[in-house]
């Protein structure tokens, strides 16, 4: 089967293509180094084989040779091989010399280009490549010449084009390329900018001029524009409300996307952190599946979901919406999200999206239950008979709240186990890196428990974020300060908590 090199772009995920992310989604093999971004990755099926060639401590690192004839060897197997490279791979990346390799051996190949640094860091730090009539043209060398190549880069040449020079591998020989600039005719004063870790969550750019460059405090991955546009400064990435923040989400996997893109969309570096997951219940779904019978039957009035887990499970053990012959309520917008995924539409979603909220907008039981008797909104059309009842699908452990206030209201009320949340065990990486975030978001209380168990009080990050009040009361209960605590309980909510907050503290 194929080889296929693929650019990877320069660090953000989302500046992968189309094409190479089906690629990835498919392979048999991803061939990574230390510059192809590590979360790219997680796009590989689990069962692809993932092999660094990259540089590793205490390894011998692996040589071009070795990559050649690694690709050239799973090619023939018959693999499904995804040469991740960083950027572009026909940009500085000897991608050039590996479909040569495969081309002479015979092993078919083809090239996905990706984004390359060269054009993707300075758009990032703000600074146009060109502009119309100052900038016409620019010029991508690398800085770090192939010493056996013979002969050096006219960078006189370079100079005198006059246009804009981006350097790549250019750190570690800052001074004599500005040297050779100089004395090619370039003014020490020419604008120069580096753009370093460029479109990842730890971008810096430094801006200084050509004679500047040898002193300034550069770092690599960095890639140097110099020339009149390095002085634009049209900011739009470094500066987003969560820049330079690193946020432990503390979802389960499964569910942690959304909050990760809504986060990053802000800026913050994020920090998956999977303190729980979710499993079948003790019961491995037996007293749902009786009680999804008994709603089939017509048996409840309502059915109650407080989770969107709940929401999922509830499908799960349907056969289709036919199955709910009941009204439905959703605790928040997220549950009724998951409910409309399965096409089923909450009658009732209260205002605030917690249990005591819920309790408010819950309609009397029909035939004149509870301690008040009668009035209330209408019940909803029930077996006759009075006493109405109620399904609540939920956490194997959670708040007695909704049950509780539902049977004082006169409610009869089933409350099954839809799912249990277990403790996912971190490794101690994982546990290092908590240490050093900036904020933790929580959204729900067993996510708190489990955090904290794992993590220790001691490592929580200093700012805590809350999706709402329980959680919020759960986390004080361990004793942690909660700085922020969405007003509105849904992931945009939190995220926008977190974001104001965050820019308040700046
Ligand atoms: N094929 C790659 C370049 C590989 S050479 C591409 O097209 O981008 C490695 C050099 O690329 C680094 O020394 C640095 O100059 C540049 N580079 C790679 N990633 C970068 C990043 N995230 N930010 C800035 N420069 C980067």
């Amino acid at each position: 089967m194929t080889v296929y090199l693929v650019g990877a772009g320069p660090g953000d995920p989302g500046l992968l293509t189309v094409r190479g992310a089906s690629l990835l989604a498919e392979a048999d093999v991803v061939v990574y180094d230390r510059l192809s971004v590590v979360a790219l990755l997680d796009a590989a099926p689990a069962s692809a084989e993932r092999i660094n060639v990259g540089k590793q401590p205490g390894r011998p690192s692996t040589t071009q040779d070795d990559i050649n004839s690694l690709l050239v060897e799973r090619g023939r197997r018959g693999q499904s091989v995804v040469r991740l490279k960083g950027g572009d791979p026909f940009v500085f990346a000897r991608g050039g010399e590996e479909a040569r390799a495969l081309a002479a051996a015979g092993v078919p190949y083809e090239v996905v280009p990706g984004i390359t640094s060269a054009v993707a860091a300075p758009a990032y730090a703000g600074i146009p490549l060109t502009l119309r009539h100052s900038s016409t043209s620019f010029t991508v060398v690398t800085g770090h010449e192939d010493p056996d190549k013979g002969g050096e880069l006219d960078w006189g040449a370079v100079a005198r084009l006059g246009g804009t020079i981006v350097v790549l591998m250019g750190v570690g020989r800052i001074d004599r390329i500005v040297d050779r600039l100089v004395a090619g005719g370039l003014s020490p004063d020419t604008p120069a900018a580096a753009v370093i870790w460029g479109t990842r969550p730890n971008q810096r750019t430094v801006r200084t001029t050509l004679g500047g460059l040898p002193t300034a405090d550069l770092a690599s991955p960095a890639t140097i524009v110099i020339g009149r546009v390095a002085a634009m400064d049209l900011d739009w990435f470094e500066s987003r409300p969560l820049f330079g923040t690193t946020v432990v989400v503390t979802r389960a996997r499964a569910q942690a996307s959304e909050l990760v893109s809504r986060l990053r969309l802000e800026g913050a570096d994020t920090l998956e952190v999977p303190a729980i997951r979710i499993e079948d219940p003790p019961d491995g779904g037996a007293a749902l599946a009786s009680a999804v019978e008994r709603l089939r039957e017509g048996h409840y009035d309502w059915t109650v979901v407080t989770s969107p887990n709940g929401a999922r499970r509830l499908l799960g053990a349907l056969r289709d919406g036919r199955d709910v012959r009941s009204r439905l309520a959703a605790i928040g917008p997220g549950t009724a999200d998951v409910l409309a995924a399965g096409n089923l539409v909450p009658d009732l979603v209260p205002e605030r999206f917690v249990a005591e909220s819920l309790l408010e907008a819950f309609p009397r039981p029909p035939g004149g239950g509870g301690p008040e008797g009668g009035g209330g909104p209408e019940g909803g059309g029930g077996p006759a008979g009075g006493g109405g009842k109620v399904l609540v699908a939920r956490a194997e452990v959670a708040r007695d709240v909704l049950p509780d206030g539902l049977r004082a209201a006169g409610w009869e009320v089933d409350v099954v186990a839809a799912y249990r949340t277990v403790a996912e065990p971190l490794d101690p990486a994982m546990l290092d890196a908590v240490a050093t975030a900036d904020v933790v978001t929580f959204t729900s209380s067993s996510t708190v428990d489990r955090f904290v168990e794992a993590v220790g009080v001691d490592r929580v990050p200093p700012v805590v974020a809350a999706i709402g009040p329980v959680t919020a009361a759960t986390a004080r209960r361990h004793g942690l300060t909660v700085d922020v605590e969405a007003e509105e309980h849904t992931i945009e909510g939190l995220v926008a908590a977190v974001a104001s907050t965050m820019a308040a503290r700046r």
